[in-house]
């Protein structure tokens, strides 16, 4: 235990609740209050630290004024120091003629001679006043009376255009309060004060440690069956972010001695140990059996009713915090935010967090895991609803990463709650402190030659949001009026055509690029080297040990994979991704031979393809919204040369 930390007593018997730990999952809210209860009251380290490297620290105790502000009775004009009674009764037609004392009082400059009756001093703005005097005339009210005297033409009373001395800033006045968050004006009333350094709170020092044989750190090749570490970069900025010192150890291989040596390592020099992955069943039973040899009491609660965050582990050992996040990054961040960023930030001595809050209508309804508080991620639009917003979840499940790009905020599903139903006024909390609503909204599905279209956009300052959600989604909140434009590839199987007959009443169709739907495999595979589409199938279909890869329902691809493949059912058939680069990937990787997707995918892999024919992705325009600067601003981007030159690069072909 750190010197200096008092600790909360606990009554209950250790073993026994260690036993229950095991055996029940916690309600994030008792889960939080065993915690904290474990963790404080405790003394906050602090350190003294320059003004100039305060920025941003808490303050560690009551700041008290050691002087007056200003120091002395101060002028705050230019003019003459004087005797009020001297020309109370001074006016335009009026003017009382005063003698100039020999002196002029600038800035720095103390005065030496006391301002007698019938006399004035000449004063500069922050001048002292000189004894005798009690308030200042300003130049203006002035005119010279030959060289050393002057006629004053303005009544004046009293400590006119005078600052006492202590009036703004008392000596023995409470100046700043402990906790304050040092800004820029703090710094300026402790600069007042002459003070140089302050005692801040002392920054936790926060061990991360991110676990797994399949991470590998960015800036590293990928090796077969790696990916990425994201928690620890999360992890360490999320820390550095709410008042933490972030120490990032680095990844630890499934291994318990390693990870063992790795954490007793951290906990020495830390106040708080961070760890992610190996929390989930199976696997989780490791960092668990280690916390159990670290300290006392060991683990509080692990297994948390928060989705996504399920397998939280929260530990206290000897005093210091350890938490084991799980491993799916948008878990990490969640469970970071909301359960350890209270913790840190009490340790750090800042207050708690106050994240923006809106209200916005939930367009869909959203199905939740009773008795599991849960967190969706939400994109906003404009809409109707008492702020005038509408919040679409974004969440692509708790392994997504590029939800945090597309999403503004999240909102919360009661533990007690089922669902969200469509058109719930809910409340959203904002990743930033306001609203950003984008000038372009585009709901439907998603092509990466849509980017090519917006950069333009975004290069002239305009904000773009574009929501996947498929084609169809894409026209129903087109029809609800909550994006500006819908992006559509729906064949019509009746009329042999593509999007026309999907439109409705109050939209229009604005038309997009053909994609080169083809079929790939790996290039110098003999099966399908040469051949048109219809035979390459065939002789995948002729042999046996080829296996493909599908798409999913809905999808138009799956549409032109049924049609060639005419009822059989090869093996592969029932493996079926829900995007063109999974495709790719998957017969990049030899899990499949062959699939279905579309030219530019293929090629950016360097996949072989053979064309079959040709899907329109053309754009659902709301025709209530064609006058907006950014929707004129996108259809000119479309029709631009340049526009045209990138998707013709990417392999698409325009409209
Ligand atoms: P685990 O809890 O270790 O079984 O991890 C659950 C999932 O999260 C697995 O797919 C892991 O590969 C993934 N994961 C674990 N740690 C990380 C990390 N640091 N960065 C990215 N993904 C991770
Ligand atoms: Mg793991």
């Amino acid at each position: 235990m750190g010197s200096g930390m008092t600790m909360n007593p606990r009554s209950q018997d250790r073993s026994a609740l260690e036993q229950e730990q095991f055996l029940k999952i916690l309600s994030r809210e008792d889960a939080l209050a065993r915690f904290e209860a474990a963790l404080f009251p405790r003394t906050i380290p602090s350190e003294a630290r320059k003004l100039a490297d305060a920025l941003g620290a808490a303050l560690a105790e009551d700041v008290t004024a050691p002087i007056d502000v200003p120091p002395f009775d101060r002028s705050n004009v230019d003019g003459f120091a004087v005797r009020s009674a001297d020309v109370v009764a001074a006016g335009e037609g009026a003017p009382v003629r005063l003698a100039l004392n020999g002196e002029t009082i600038h800035c720095g400059t103390a005065p030496t001679l006391q301002v007698a009756a019938g006399s004035a001093t000449a004063i500069a703005t922050g001048g002292p006043l000189p004894r005798g005097a009690d308030a200042v005339v300003m130049v203006e009210h002035t005119q010279p009376a030959g060289s050393d005297a002057i006629e004053v033409r303005r009544a004046t009373s009293p400590g006119q255009f005078v600052s006492y001395a202590g009036s703004d800033i008392a000596r023995g006045e409470a100046l700043l309060r402990v906790g304050t968050i040092i800004g820029s004006r703090e710094i300026g009333m402790l600069a007042a004060c002459g003070i140089a350094e302050v005692n801040v709170a002392r920054k936790p020092r926060v061990a991360v440690i991110s676990t797994g044989d399949e991470l590998v750190q960015p800036g590293r090749p990928l090796t077969p069956a790696a990916i990425y570490d994201t928690n620890g970069a999360i992890v360490a900025a999320a820390i550095d972010e709410n008042g933490g010192e972030a120490i990032f150890l680095g990844a630890i291989p499934d291994d318990e001695a390693k990870l063992e040596a790795a954490m007793r390592n951290a906990l020495a020099d830390a106040d708080m140990l961070v760890l992610s992955g190996g929390t989930s069943k199976g696997t989780g039973d490791l960092s668990h059996r280690i916390i159990g040899r670290l300290g006392q009491p060991g683990i509080i609660a692990h297994g948390v009713a928060l989705k996504p965050g399920k397998p939280l582990c929260l530990a206290v050992c000897d005093g210091k915090p350890v938490v084991i996040l799980p491993g799916f990054p948008t878990s990490a961040m969640f469970t970071f935010h909301d359960t350890i960023v209270p913790v840190l930030r009490r340790m750090a001595g800042l207050p708690p967090r106050s994240d923006a809050k809106v209200n916005a209508t939930v367009p869909v309804r959203i199905a939740s895991e009773l008795g599991r508080t849960e967190f969706v991620m939400v994109s906003l639009v404009e809409g109707r609803g008492r702020d005038g917003l509408i919040a679409y979840p974004s969440g692509k499940g708790s392994g997504a990463i590029t939800s945090f790009a597309q999403a503004d905020g999240f909102l919360r599903i009661d533990a007690l709650a089922d669902q969200m139903p469509a058109g719930t006024e809910a409340e959203v909390t904002l990743f930033t402190p306001h609203v950003r609503v984008p000038d372009l909204v585009i709901v439907g599905s998603h092509c990466t030659g849509l980017d090519l279209v917006t950069a333009q956009l975004a290069h002239a300052g305009l904000t773009v949001r574009s929501i996947a959600v498929g084609s169809l989604g894409g026209l129903a909140a087109a029809r609800r009026g909550e994006c500006d434009l819908a992006p559509i590839h729906l064949f019509d199987d009746r009329s042999e055509a593509y999007n026309t007959p999907y439109l409705v009443e109050g939209l229009e169709l604005v038309p997009g690029w053909r994609r080169m739907q083809g079929i790939v495999f790996r290039k110098g595979d003999k099966r399908f080297e040469g051949l048109g589409a219809k035979d390459a199938v065939a002789a995948a279909l002729a042999d046996r040990a080829c296996i493909m890869v599908n798409r999913n329902q809905g999808a138009g691809t799956r549409i032109l994979i049924d049609r060639l493949l005419g009822g059989a059912r090869p093996e592969g058939y029932w493996n079926q991704p829900r995007s063109h680069n999974a495709v790719a990937a998957a017969v990049a990787q030899h899990r499949a031979d062959w699939g279905m997707t579309i030219a530019p995918v293929a090629h950016a892999v360097g996949l072989g393809f053979i064309p079959l024919a040709e899907e329109h992705y053309d754009f659902a325009l709301v025709t209530a919204r064609k006058d907006r600067p950014a929707v004129r601003a996108f259809l000119d981007a479309l029709a631009s040369n340049e526009a045209r030159a990138a998707l013709e690069r990417a392999g698409f072909r325009p409209a």
